[in-house]
């Protein structure tokens, strides 16, 4: 039978303050490893969409952090000057790194050359303040400084975003709160001493405010930012929901939907429908690849000839269609023998020039409360007309007359 060891009172003293000491270095490793956990969530999202860079680049930023926390907490190097170099480059570079994170998603990047002076400039100075004057309250000060004020300029290159969409409102708030806490923690945690010891310091109010303001901003931040990026991955699917690929016009349901938006139950406005003549033809003796490309030259055509407030799109097969918000039908006409002018008079990439490329106009002005369906009924009819009428024309009916334009 084996004894069981005996120990006395001192050893189990001994064990439990090594058994704190453990508990308490983990706990202080937490906000690291939230911050390692949205890293790995933001190298994800940029695995899956590779265009969004600033993903890769808050991942960087977000490993960088986790290296400083890490170097800090477990003293990696030892020295304590070694020590406070080596995190200032991780802590700067991630504070860096985030801000031209933002600054690139939103279209207002800096040069690198910019980043890489204020990574130089703060990490001289925590070097000068470790190597030549040791001074843990400037470099204190040093730090939480220069990341007050990196955060802050990024917030006013970015201050278009409080007039944005709700969910950029929300990371400029955040962004901003963020830059500015760094000012008044620091002085009314710190005072104008650091406290002496590492124990005194990792119990002190400026170093435990310090890992509850990085846990509540950087968590917000963070979330903000993948909320962000699912807003513009939502609203590009969308857009690309409601665009034709041919043509990179609107098709059916983008134009349905623009109709309905664009038009109160009464406002006035024309729809133009038009139908490429004799399409098939094309198809037939250049292949569908020829009569591609004459789809996607009408629809450039149309775009050049279209104004700013006209609505474009293509229905289906060679038939287009162009919404004249505010017009009349005599205006409407004029801009359908535009379009159709322009038309037949461009030259289509086709084998044979002597093919000519045209295409047969129905417009029609929209009566008080009718919607899209009655409207395109309508026009529909008439383009039919136009059709019947010998192609290469246009057809309206003004409702009160029953004169046939054409
Ligand atoms: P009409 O003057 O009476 O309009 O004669 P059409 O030949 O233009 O009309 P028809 O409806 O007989 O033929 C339309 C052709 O358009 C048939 C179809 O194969 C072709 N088509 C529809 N969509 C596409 C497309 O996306 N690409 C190509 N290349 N052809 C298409
Ligand atoms: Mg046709
Ligand atoms: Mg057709």
């Amino acid at each position: 039978m084996v004894n069981a060891p005996q120990y006395s009172g001192r050893h189990y003293l001994h064990i439990f303050l090594m058994e704190t000491t453990i508990i308490r270095k983990t706990l202080t490793l937490i906000p690291a490893g939230i911050v390692a956990v949205f890293g790995f969530a933001f190298l994800l999202f940029w695995l899956l969409e590779r265009r969004r860079r600033h993903l890769a680049i808050l991942s960087a930023a977000c490993l960088l952090f986790t290296l400083g926390a890490c170097s800090q907490i477990l003293h990696l190097p030892p020295g304590v000057n070694a020590n406070a170099v080596v995190s200032a480059v991780f802590y700067s570079g991630s504070v860096l790194l985030t801000a031209a994170a933002l600054l690139y998603r939103y279209e207002r990047p800096l040069p690198t050359v910019a980043y890489l002076s204020a990574l130089g400039l703060i990490v001289l100075a925590i070097f000068c303040f470790s190597y030549v004057h040791s001074d843990l309250t400037v470099r204190i000060y040093i730090q939480n400084v220069s990341y007050g004020v990196i955060f802050t300029y990024a917030v006013w290159r970015l201050r278009h975003l409080a007039r944005g969409r709700g969910v950029d409102r929300l990371l400029f708030w955040i962004l901003l709160l963020l830059g500015l806490h760094f000012f008044p923690r620091t002085l009314l945690t710190l005072g104008l001493a650091a406290p002496r010891g590492l124990a005194a310091f990792v119990n002190s109010a400026f170093w435990q405010t310090l890992q509850l303001c990085l846990a509540l901003f950087g968590t917000s931040l963070a979330l903000a930012i993948l909320a962000a990026t699912a807003v513009d991955i939502i609203e590009e699917l969308r857009h690309e929901r409601d665009l034709d690929v041919l043509t990179g016009l609107l098709n059916r349901r983008g134009f349905e939907n623009r109709f309905a938006g664009a038009t109160a139950q009464s406002a006035p406005g024309a729809l133009i429908l038009l139908d490429i003549d004799r399409f098939k033809r094309i198809n037939d003796t250049f292949g569908h690849s020829a009569g591609d490309a004459v789809l996607r030259e009408v629809g450039k055509v149309l775009r050049q000839a279209a104004r700013c407030s006209e609505c474009l799109g293509r229905l289906g097969g060679e038939e287009f269609a162009i919404f004249l918000p505010d017009a009349l039908l005599p205006d409407a006409h004029v801009r359908a023998e535009a379009f159709r002018l322009a038309i037949s008079s461009h030259s289509f990439p086709l084998p044979d020039q002597e093919m000519s490329v045209t295409a047969s106009f129905g417009i029609a002005e929209r009566l008080p409360h009718e919607d899209y369906h009655g409207l395109y009924s309508r026009v529909d009819r008439l383009l039919y007309a136009a059709k019947a009428g010998g192609r290469n024309r246009t057809a309206s009916n003004h409702e009160a007359t029953g004169q046939t334009l054409g």
